[in-house]
């Protein structure tokens, strides 16, 4: 069950330049829009008239654009603290120092601490909803709590899966088995124990949610999980009409990897997903890099999403996903910044630029339609993809009022030639002025409206410095385990495969 959200007072914005996602996105018009319960109740001269005849107040935009609130679809608040520590390595060697669970207990202060601090990095960035699939080490109530807490301070939409896996990681990596030492093997083939996991998302799901948060399911990739986990994951969807979010082809050697354990699914994560139940509108996999055409053409005729990460498939050596193709085959498309150790920065439009940029090389020279395909993805496209598509997104009349006011004095926009381009290959978060989530006022003047960072930035550098210091610790112990990651990274890379994400055409 839903709580009721706060009730923002209700407004008319008026003079701004409105874009809407399937509107003229090239040269957008003035327009009016009505606020009500914190959702958009008329556009227009509809909205002006309503306002006059209710006596509701108006806030002048003239000089400002209006855009829907841009949606995170893909992201990990647990290493927010450790945003800036990494540079070089691959995704699996990364995640020997990134993962949550290589560390001793964090106090239920850090959790909220990183939580806010990611949130409003995304708020400032015109990010008014996020898809956090973050990892609740041993199913910890208190960093349950603190994670939501931070959430409702910051005034952000979420969605929030608890990321969870039920295999040994040598059987979910690629070469562990046949590469690392038999010593590490016999250590480290030893599956988790989910039971108080699956039992505290069950009550999740079953109990009250914010306004403002969903609970949504998140089982860390398929390789990782077994049939039986990802055959509760799919019934829990169906019970609780909650969609799915799943890591699926983000590196080469996973690839490689479903080859060899996925024979009865023709090697695929995706006919393996299908066949437990999971394909379908609710799912949305993450980062999609190292997928066929016809992996692609059977996401779409179910109806699935895609959230593609630019920025940390670079980063994290994983080529460049085949957007082009995804655009073209019906998938459900949304745009994601990943985790801030991978990435480093919750910034959509850095993450708009890159999309477009490659979408725009693999698509034939001329007209690409790559800025406004980016545009969409990070609106629309990330909306369905959270099961929101119905009611946010866009700027229409019912719809949440979830909206960027962007400065069109900010040098990106001077001259105006087309919004859309500028938008996604000029602006930045400097553009940023306003930022309205259920018609609530949460950034004004670029900066957070009511919990700011200031009063917290001596707490937070303290539970860094605790982090750091563990991260020291994580690195020595993996130290040997990262050597021999390394080693099956790069010699995945080289590995003859039927497709090449490395080349940039697609
Ligand atoms: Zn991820």
């Amino acid at each position: 069950m839903r709580g009721a959200d706060k009730a923002a007072p209700d407004l008319l914005l008026t003079g701004g330049i409105v874009l809407h996602p399937d509107g003229d996105l090239d040269n957008p018009q003035v327009e009016s829009i009505l606020v009500r319960d914190g959702r958009i109740a008329a556009l227009g001269f509809e909205a002006d008239q309503q306002a006059q005849a209710g006596g509701i107040a108006s806030v002048d935009l003239t000089g400002k654009l209006v855009t829907p609130g841009f949606v995170n679809a893909h992201y990990h608040s647990h290493d927010v603290l450790l945003r800036g520590s990494f540079e070089g390595l691959p995704l699996d060697v990364w995640s020997l120092y990134a993962a949550p669970q290589q560390y001793a207990r964090r106090s239920s202060r850090e959790v909220y601490l990183r939580t806010l601090v990611g949130a409003l990095e995304c708020l400032t960035s015109g990010i008014t909803t996020v898809q956090d699939m973050v990892a609740v080490v041993n199913a910890d109530r208190e960093h349950c709590d603190a994670i939501v807490n931070a959430y409702a301070d910051s005034g952000i939409r979420v969605a929030v899966g608890i990321q969870a896996a039920d295999l040994s990681p040598v059987e979910a990596a690629y070469g562990w088995r046949s590469h690392l030492p038999e010593a590490d093997v016999q250590r480290l083939d030893i599956a988790p124990d989910i039971a108080r996991t699956r039992q505290l998302i069950e009550e999740l799901l079953a109990g009250d949610t914010g306004p403002r948060l969903d609970w949504v399911l998140a089982p860390s990739a398929p390789q990782r999980c077994s049939e039986d986990m990802l055959g509760w994951v799919a019934d829990l969807s169906r019970r609780y009409d909650a969609q799915v979010f799943t890591h699926v082809y983000e590196a080469k050697i996973q690839a490689l990897l479903a080859r060899e354990k996925y024979g009865r699914d023709e090697g695929s994560y995706i006919r393996h997903l299908d066949r437990v139940g999971l394909l379908g509108p609710r799912l949305t996999i993450a980062h999609g890099v190292w997928i066929t055409a016809s992996e692609v053409a059977a996401m779409g005729a179910a109806g699935a999403n895609v959230a593609l990460n630019p920025t940390s498939n670079l980063k994290l050596r994983n080529g460049v996903a085949p957007i082009r193709s995804y655009l073209d085959s019906g998938v459900g498309v949304a745009i994601g910044c990943d985790n801030c150790s991978g990435n480093d920065a919750q910034n959509i439009f850095e993450s708009m630029k890159l999309f477009a940029l490659f979408s725009g090389l693999q698509s034939a020279a001329g007209v690409t339609g790559a800025a406004k395909a980016a545009f969409r993805s990070a609106t629309l496209g990330g909306a369905r993809a959270l099961g929101r598509g119905q009611s946010s997104g866009a700027l229409r009349p019912g719809f949440s009022a979830d909206m960027v006011v962007l400065d069109l004095n900010d040098p990106a926009f001077v001259p105006r030639n087309s919004i859309v381009n500028q938008l996604v290959y000029g602006a930045t978060p400097r553009s940023v002025d306003q930022v309205f989530v259920a018609g609530e006022m949460v950034v004004s003047g670029g900066r957070p409206a009511q919990s700011g960072l200031s009063g917290l930035l001596s707490e937070v550098e303290a539970a860094a410095a605790l982090l750091r210091r563990d991260l020291s610790e994580v690195a020595a112990r993996n130290g040997s385990l990262a050597e021999c990651c390394l080693r099956i990274h790069k010699q995945g890379e080289t590995s003859p495969f039927e497709l090449d994400r490395f080349h940039l055409l697609g």
